[in-house]
């Protein structure tokens, strides 16, 4: 009996206050929940995951730049699309539910390829303290929460840490950016870094600059391999 109840109130509060996906903006229907079930299929999926190493073009991108041992990414980005809606209300409307529900997601795939045995840690890009402090939260936070739960693997959010409030570092040219690396990012837990394998994610792959340069700190710190994961790769 109090579960109908129960079960009619929930209907009540859906009728006065009806959710919307947070992709396609259609609403949702009872048990939905952030992404509708036309979306969650629609989604432009990469899968690769599922290639070949030396068929990953997300890997390539970081080819004779630092070794990274897997790119993976979650989505394509395309403009106005329906991963550019996720995205903007996961970094601006305040929406963490949807890095973690991603995260959640593509964990569960990813496990499948026993790609969680290739991982100790998780380290989410971070975001100065400063910024962080204006958002409330960084966005990749909760990417690597739900990517933490599926996989079980730890994740720790004060081990990276950005040091400088820079603005991009994509004008700068290579030798620039990599002794500006150090000044922007530092490993403030290096004991637990040390020989471990290591995933970095973030919420978009774009040039790759900020990756690169996380792998490349973390490396000095004295990891044994370092991979990238993303939501969406533009
Ligand atoms: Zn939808």
């Amino acid at each position: 009996m109090l579960k109908e109840i129960n079960n009619v109130f929930q209907d009540f509060i859906f009728l006065l206050f009806p959710e919307y996906c947070y992709a396609c903006q259609e609403s949702l229907v009872k048990g939905e929940n952030i992404i509708c079930t036309t979306c969650r299929i629609k989604l432009p999926y990469t899968n690769v995951h599922l290639l070949d190493k030396t068929d990953n073009v997300l890997l390539h991108r970081f080819f004779g730049k630092v070794p990274v041992k897997q790119a993976l990414a979650y989505l394509y980005f395309r403009r106005s699309g329906r991963v550019q809606h996720l995205l903007h209300a996961l970094k601006y409307k305040g929406v963490q539910e949807i890095g973690e529900l991603l995260g959640n997601w593509y964990g569960r795939q990813l496990r499948e390829t026993a790609f969680n045995t290739e991982l100790d840690l998780i380290l989410p890009v971070p975001l100065h303290r400063i910024k962080k402090q204006k958002r409330g939260y960084n966005q990749s936070d909760s990417f690597a929460r739900g990517l933490s739960t599926t996989l079980e693997v730890p994740w720790h959010d004060q081990v990276l840490i950005r040091q400088k409030n820079t603005s991009s570092q994509t004008n700068k040219s290579r030798p620039e950016r990599w002794e500006n690396v150090a000044e922007v990012f530092k490993v403030a837990k290096p004991d637990l870094v040390v020989d471990k394998r290591i995933l970095i994610v973030d919420d978009v792959l774009t040039t790759g600059a900020t990756l690169e340069a996380c792998v490349l700190i973390v490396l000095q710190a004295g990891a044994k391999e370092v991979s990238i994961a993303t939501i969406a790769a533009a």
